[in-house]
């Protein structure tokens, strides 16, 4: 796909997240590794009205070379890029679901939301924990990021939201999608004993499908 198709592609999972209530405001940010470096969502830019040319334009090494100014959150994409060399697009949202989990203290960091269907299993892998809160614009959450996306193709930023990556972009988004529905399926079930899978049957799918 040459980066024209991969601009366009990225504006047209953006409007549709968008559409959907995944984002709201200048919310959310999505990124793409093209040849020779990177693509990004603008600062202050909302998924919902997105220019393919002005998408914001990064060489290997994140320093911005074309288009408007990145997404000051930038950093969480170059933590997972730099974390997954098979990540080929980033996808950061404040999606509601997921960000309720994200703001729950009782539940386990290494893997907060259990295996409810194997759809989540199959695009988010066997775990994603939560990262610890960090103030927006704190140069410790980059780390933080990177160490925990080491292990997982998805985080949890607690207080904040999601970051997923994928083998393409319309992976990670659709990951972010399955992510968002598990997060409510976890949600609807708390107190109630849901049957999970089985390890054998998680095993299984990621022998067929990871
Ligand atoms: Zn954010």
């Amino acid at each position: 796909m040459t980066e024209t198709d991969i601009r366009a592609r990225l504006v047209e999972h953006a409007a549709s997240l968008f559409a959907r209530g995944y984002s709201v405001g200048s919310a959310g940010n999505i990124s793409a590794r093209v040849r020779d470096g990177f693509i990004i969502t603008p600062t202050n830019s909302s998924l919902g009205r997105l220019d393919p040319a002005r998408l914001s334009r990064l060489d290997e090494s994140f320093n911005h070379i074309g288009g408007d100014k990145p997404s000051k959150e930038v950093f969480m994409h170059r933590a997972f890029y730099r974390a997954r060399p098979d990540a080929m697009a980033v996808v950061h949202l404040h999606s509601t679901m997921a960000t309720a989990v994200a703001c729950l203290k009782d539940v386990d960091a290494e893997n907060p939301i259990p295996a409810l269907t194997p759809y989540f299993v199959m695009r988010v892998g066997r775990r994603m924990p939560v990262v610890p809160y960090y103030r927006p614009g704190d140069a410790a959450m980059e780390p933080a990021i990177h160490a925990a996306a080491l292990n997982a193709r998805a985080v949890l930023l607690a207080n904040h939201g999601p970051v997923v990556s994928g083998a393409t972009l319309s992976d990670a988004v659709y990951a972010a999608e399955e992510l968002e529905e598990a997060s409510k399926l976890f949600l609807l079930l708390r107190g109630a004993s849901p049957r999970l899978l089985t390890p054998a049957q998680v095993d299984d799918l990621l022998r067929t499908f990871g």
